[in-house]
């Protein structure tokens, strides 16, 4: 039986009220691209801006395995049971090109996904990866809207899927290992200077030692990055998802760094500037795809190859016909 379509009343008045059928609903709404779809979430997320933004945003990477969804599991559950409601949100660059996913089944988070004041979403898995994280940073606002004091955003090294959810959170957390060469590998792909924290996960039973020497490795090469924020030294620390050791710790961060932020002015002016890169990048996603669509831009590759053309000949032929240049 199809469900009834929710007029745009229902969405607000469900959201309102923290009804997670509802917010389930918009989100899906929200990552849907029908273009009725896509009027009426538009007119949604308008309608419930002045109820977003007060949530804490955390986004959270580490390669495959690290452990990102045990931390989060754990450490969302403790929030939750502190009492804050905690949403999970994820980025997985590896659907759009694999149609599989890297991030993967999100029931792993048994504790959190059955909790009062959890709810965990898995990531939308169509569009490029430039629109599903355009869809993530709208769900995100649905469920500030919905009364979700954290939001953690799930994400994994490919692509660009890192940057972009650095972009539209307000602390950063990259998950290590201890491991041979495993510490630079987050120096190697520029993860580090993204990081308002890093930690070495794992750190338990005979991992100890060679979590802390990681640790140790992991803060010398951030000591040689020029720091991202003139309020904020990115700590590093070791930690175990799976005992909670450091979790607390952790927060403690998260939450001094808040404050530290926001005293200084520089937290709302970091949200600010990632409005404006924001709507930026929708402007190129929405050129690229454009010119993409075009006849031209199909028989592009096909000169190229053959000689006919130049890459700089090329290029200002399809300008031309968005009327850029001569
Ligand atoms: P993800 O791919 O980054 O989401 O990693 P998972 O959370 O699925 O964890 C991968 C494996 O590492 C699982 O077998 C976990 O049980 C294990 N794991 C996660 N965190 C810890 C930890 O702190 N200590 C230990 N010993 N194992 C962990």
């Amino acid at each position: 039986m199809r469900r009834r379509a929710l007029t745009l009343e229902d969405y607000l008045v469900g959201i309102k009220a923290g009804d997670r059928v509802v917010l389930g609903r918009a989100i899906t709404l929200v990552e849907s691209n029908r273009p009725s779809d896509r009027e009426l979430a538009q007119e949604l997320v308008r309608q419930i801006q002045p109820r977003t933004g007060s949530a804490i945003r955390v986004g959270i990477t580490g390669v495959p395995g690290v452990g990102k969804s045990t931390f989060i599991d754990a450490m969302g559950a403790r929030l939750c049971d502190s009492g804050l409601r905690v949403a999970v949100l994820a980025v997985d660059p590896s659907s759009q090109v694999s149609r599989g996913s890297i991030l993967g089944d999100k029931t792993r988070m048994s504790r959190l996904s059955v909790h009062d004041n959890g709810f965990v979403r898995p990531s939308p898995s169509s569009g490029s990866l430039g629109g599903v994280a355009a869809k993530t940073r709208e769900s995100m606002l649905v469920c500030e809207a919905a009364g979700y004091d954290v939001v953690l955003v799930e994400t994994v090294g490919v692509g660009q899927s890192e940057t972009l959810v650095a972009d539209m959170v307000d602390f950063f957390l990259f998950l290590a290992l201890a491991g041979a060469g495993d510490e630079l590998q987050g120096v190697k792909r520029g993860i580090l200077e993204l990081a308002d924290l890093v930690a070495v996960n794992k750190a338990d039973g005979d991992n100890v030692t060679r979590a802390q020497r990681a640790r140790q490795e992991l803060e010398m090469a951030l000591h040689l990055l020029q720091a991202l924020s003139p309020n904020w030294t990115p700590p590093v620390q070791t930690c175990s998802a799976l005992s909670g050791d450091g979790l607390d710790d952790i927060w403690r961060h998260v939450q001094d760094h808040r404050r530290l932020l926001t005293a200084s002015g520089e937290f709302a002016e970091k949200r600010r500037k990632q409005l404006v890169r924001w709507t930026w990048s929708l402007v190129e996603e929405g050129l690229r795809r454009a010119v993409l669509d075009t006849e031209r831009a199909a028989s592009l590759e096909d000169d190229l190859a053959t000689g006919h053309t130049t890459p700089t000949l090329a290029a200002e032929r399809i300008l031309r016909e968005f009327g850029v240049g001569k």
